[in-house]
């Protein structure tokens, strides 16, 4: 399972770097989030996908 950040929409809030490390990341200024792994655990990206306020993450595959 791959986790795509929609960059229009993220408001750098960075609940899903705190959700799952090991999967998203804020950039350097803090104001997006990103993904820095290509698989992410299917339970930690759900949570993290729920957890989004502006549901800005998708999960594909
Ligand atoms: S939880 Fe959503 S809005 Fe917040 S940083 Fe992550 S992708 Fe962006």
């Amino acid at each position: 399972m791959r986790a795509v950040i929609d960059e229009q929409t993220c408001i750098g809030c960075g609940v899903c770097a705190d959700v799952c490390p090991d999967v998203f990341e804020m950039n350097e200024d803090g104001s997006k989030a990103r993904v820095i792994a290509d698989n992410c655990d299917a339970n930690c990206c759900e949570e993290a996908k729920e957890s989004c306020p502006t549901e800005s993450i998708s999960l594909e595959g």
